[in-house]
């Protein structure tokens, strides 16, 4: 490997926090991501669950593990993510990007579930630094595809851009009887997003137009972590390949998205069902 090597992106379904603990489907996906791709410098990761009126960057040395959940085991509380921060490339994010757009965030943030449950998998050693970009509360769609393209030279710069969300994300309508399946409408924007990242992801600036988005999307924050992943396609100039799909609880999306790479080799079995998210 080399740090010269231009990165992948990707954007995974992260699902339950749950999936931190327990080996299945999509975990066997995000482990073999890791073992297969380039080392990164950095990840710089798009959670869910940093969700603020504010476009900022993580930039310390030793960011906090936060367990922004509630009503799951002890052992899930007591998981860390002990990976380091990197104050020196949260100033070339700035920089890199677009000069006064990102601020420094030096205390209120550190790692999310959204990002060390996948990163436990991805990096199980935590010894690659981890950043995490906020997502901002108030801008539109376009903001963000546009955020995202931006972000396209940190992948010459050894930096592997991670969005973690889910495409569809409707936790009042879980039902658990699906065990590994979606309601009609779920597997419906499921898939139409699935065509839109697969051929011309800089369609996803219309994705609210569709019938299903309401229903899929009923809050933006776990959608909005894909609109990055478009937003570096089209700034590349290729499409995304997808990877771990499926869909669980009925109105949970797994689907994830790979730029820059071909997808792990799925194992063949059908997607393990899942706990909520
Ligand atoms: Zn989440």
């Amino acid at each position: 490997m080399t740090e010269l090597s231009r990165m992948p992106a990707a954007f995974i379904g992260h699902g339950s926090p749950m999936n931190t603990l327990e080996a299945n489907a999509f975990t066997r996906a995000w482990r073999e991501l890791g073992r297969t791709m380039p080392r990164p410098r950095a990840v710089l990761a798009i959670s869910a669950h940093w969700f603020v009126p504010s476009t900022a960057v993580t930039a310390m040395a030793h960011p906090r593990v936060i367990h922004d959940f509630y009503g799951f085991p002890a052992e899930l509380f007591a998981f860390q993510y002990p990976a380091p921060g990197s104050p020196e490339i949260a100033e070339e994010i700035v920089e890199v990007v677009r000069p006064g757009l990102i601020e420094l965030d030096l205390d209120s943030w550190g790692i999310d579930h959204g990002t060390w449950s996948v990163l436990a998998h991805v990096f199980p050693a935590a010894d690659v630094p981890v950043l995490q970009l906020s997502i901002h509360t108030d801008a539109p769609l376009a903001y963000h595809l546009e955020l995202g393209a931006c972000l396209a030279p940190l992948r010459e710069r050894g930096v592997f851009i991670l969005g973690s969300g889910n495409v569809v994300h409707n936790l009042r309508r879980i039902d658990w009887s699906y065990g590994d399946r979606g309601f009609d409408w779920s597997d419906r924007f499921d898939t139409h997003v699935r065509a839109l990242m697969t051929s011309d992801p800089a369609a996803l600036a219309d994705v609210e137009q569709h019938p299903d988005y309401r229903m899929a999307v009923p809050t933006a924050e776990h959608f909005l972590p894909l609109a990055y992943l478009a937003g570096l396609c089209s700034a590349a100039g290729e499409a995304a390949l997808p990877f771990a799909e499926g869909r669980t609880l009925g109105s949970l999306s797994m689907t994830s998205y790979l730029l820059g790479m071909q997808p792990p080799t799925a194992d063949g079995s059908a997607p393990a069902p899942q706990s909520a998210g």
